[in-house]
């Protein structure tokens, strides 16, 4: 019988959790032909979140949890709940009942068939969501794909059942500021995308300020893209040959005078300078990168599993 993980970060959730065990235990019954693994993991909670799953753990021995110290995120949640996680098909998902928990059995008959390495939802309505928050949203999807030149689908989710293989692909990627969209897209492996209707969350409010899905946002830009620097290169470029078009300019016209060379001579010099802040950007992305630490190539299979 196949262990499915369920990892479901939480962060000041004591309403919800209950709400969601409830459903989690329908979801059971519907699916007998697997075992299940609950992780919750704490992500700093300041309400009663801790005690509430630990009163749930004590009583139900396929619930684990992990606390956290404070607040890290809910990117370094999901991470710690996987790599916690035993089963041998994994999912993320949030405790609001955002990701209908249904869904998970399309979603395991996609993995488990073996033609998918991972089956992921996304939502194809932003019902019940504030209009300028979902033109950010599709805004930035499609500016996304533009620079990164990663695939990734606009109303995804953190919703995904993903096999072992993916999932220890996923773990390799240690850096600290994570995206993990864009990490599910980087690894590679196949996909089915399976699309749901938006739902509200049941209990609170969303935790995400409109500022904080910003700098996310700004995370899964410059985690997965160096184009912005060379911009800046380009815009440096561009002044030099400002600078050379005005100076033959004048020559022809004869208005070399000291007024016009300064206006001229500012122009190179921020040409000079702004190709020097983009050379100079560009090894420092070059550094970032390193630091990220990623592997050089992800394997799908060898022949050792044909065996
Ligand atoms: N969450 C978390 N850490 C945070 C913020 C949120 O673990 O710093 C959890 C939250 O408890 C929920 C999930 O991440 O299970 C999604 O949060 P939320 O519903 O607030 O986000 P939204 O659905 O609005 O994107
Ligand atoms: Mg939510």
């Amino acid at each position: 019988m196949d262990l499915i993980s369920l990892v479901v970060p939480v962060f000041n959730e004591e309403k919800t959790i209950p709400i969601f065990y409830k459903e989690f235990n329908k979801l059971k019954k519907k699916m007998k032909n697997v075992k299940f693994e609950l992780i919750f993991v704490d992500d700093g909670s300041k309400d009663n979140t801790k005690d509430v799953i630990k009163n749930i753990a004590k009583n139900d021995k396929i619930v684990r949890y992990i606390i956290f110290s404070r607040n890290f995120g809910k990117d370094a949640a999901m991470f710690a709940g996987l790599e916690a996680s035993k089963g041998d098909y994994t999912t993320t998902m949030d405790v609001d009942l955002q990701d209908p928990l249904d869904l998970l059995i399309p979603m395991y008959d996609a993995v488990k068939s073996g033609e998918y390495d991972s089956a992921a939802a996304y939502r194809i309505s932003r019902k019940g969501e504030s209009y300028i928050r979902s033109f950010f949203a599709h805004m930035f999807y499609k500016l996304m794909k533009k620079i990164t030149k990663l695939d990734i689908k606009d109303g995804a989710r953190d919703y995904r059942l993903i096999n072992k293989n993916m999932k220890n692909a996923v773990l390799q990627l240690k850096e600290k500021t994570r995206f993990i969209k864009g990490i599910y897209e980087w690894v590679g492996f196949k996909t089915k995308w399976i699309s749901y209707e938006n739902i509200n969350r049941v209990e609170g409010k969303t935790k995400w300020s409109f500022w904080k899905l910003f700098k996310n946002y700004i995370v899964g830009i410059t985690a997965n893209s160096n184009l912005i620097l060379t911009l800046i290169t380009f815009l440096g470029i561009l002044f030099c040959l400002t600078f050379g078009l005005l100076l033959i300019l004048f020559l022809l016209l004869s208005l070399v005078n000291s007024t016009n060379l300064i206006i001229l001579f500012g122009c190179l010099f921020t040409g000079i300078i702004l190709i020097a802040l983009g050379i100079v950007g560009n090894y420092i992305s070059k550094i970032y990168i390193e630091t990220q630490n990623r592997p050089i190539y992800i394997v799908k299979e060898t022949e050792k599993e044909m065996k």
